[in-house]
């Protein structure tokens, strides 16, 4: 029972219209810098990991990455390929061990990069662990569950000193791994969190996502002449969960806004919880009377936290 407190830089193409779609579909962002820092059961820092990754694909900084992170082209020729630094980042966090251990993040941006690029060089880890996001983590702690800090902020709100700079992986994940533990000890405090080592990790797994799943789907429901036969659509269509594909029904009347042109409701899935639904009637060439409305909908599975 650990955690790993991860971070990854990525590159994305300089110029996209040079790069392959099925390419570009299949690893839309590449790791160029792996920075982790395991915690023992007590969140006390046990080391750090940190590597560089020589990109395969996007070999040219992408100008947008360039400047958030201040580095430079020729930094892309440090440190061993995905693969390598992979296998060496599995041995240091013990990945392919029996024990229990959650990824900790901050925000849920490091997840798909992390699974697309294993995947894409066929690399697959005995066991994938769930992601617990500190972002979210640290907005249930300090009340405003729905904003997104960074993590300068949070880091400053908490008086935690700032000693190394940002967009570092490894200080980021250092930085990210010191507002996990100040967070959890204030959910101590204010009894939200047990403070029992095992009831605490238990506690924090079922806030934990599981970054396999699909949490989201969009669906064309077509095309219609009238844009009130969306209430027709929508009560004969039938609900799923975008994680396992059980049917499920909507619980609720549905709440209409803009005249009924969008219309929102929930669903329960018995294995994965809510799903919220969102529809919209539209058209495309709304300067063209006789155009015909789309309907569309989202399907949204709400993350444990
Ligand atoms: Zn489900």
């Amino acid at each position: 029972m650990h955690y790993v407190v991860l971070d990854l830089e990525w590159n994305i193409p300089r110029l996209r219209h040079k790069v392959s779609a099925e390419l570009y579909k299949e690893i839309p962002q590449e790791i160029i810098e792996i920075g982790a820092v395991r915690l023992k059961p007590s969140l006390e820092a046990t080391g750090r990991f940190s590597a560089d990754v020589k990109p395969r694909y996007y070999t040219e900084l992408n100008r947008h990455v360039e400047m958030v992170t201040q580095r430079e082209n020729a930094s892309l020729q440090n440190g061993n390929s995905f693969p390598r630094a992979v296998r060496q980042f599995m041995d240091w966090c013990s990945c392919d061990q029996e024990e229990d251990y959650l990824f900790c993040t901050w925000s849920n941006s490091d997840s798909q990069p992390w699974l697309q690029n294993l995947k894409h060089y066929d690399i697959r880890p005995k066991k994938q662990p769930l992601f617990l996001d500190v972002q979210r983590l640290h907005g249930l702690a300090s009340g405003e569950l729905s904003t997104q800090r960074s993590i300068a902020y949070a880091l400053e709100f908490l008086e935690l000193p700032l000693n190394e700079p940002f967009h570092r992986a490894v200080n980021d994940a250092y930085y990210t791994a010191q507002i996990f533990k100040r967070d959890v000890e204030r959910l101590q405090a204010q009894s939200a969190l047990p403070k029992e080592e095992k009831a605490l990790f238990q506690q924090l797994r079922k806030y934990a996502y599981d970054p396999e799943l699909c949490y989201r789907r969009r669906l064309d429901l077509g095309e219609v002449d009238d844009p009130a036969k969306i209430d027709n659509i929508i009560r004969q269509y039938p609900w799923f969960c975008p994680a396992c594909g059980q049917e499920t029904r909507p619980i609720h009347p549905w709440k209409k806004r803009q005249g009924g042109l969008r219309q929102q409701n929930k669903a329960l899935c018995p294995d994965h919880g809510e799903i919220l639904l969102r529809c919209q009637a539209f058209r495309e060439q709304a300067a063209k009377p006789d155009s015909p409305w789309q309907i569309k909908a989202d399907l949204h599975l709400q993350r444990p936290l």
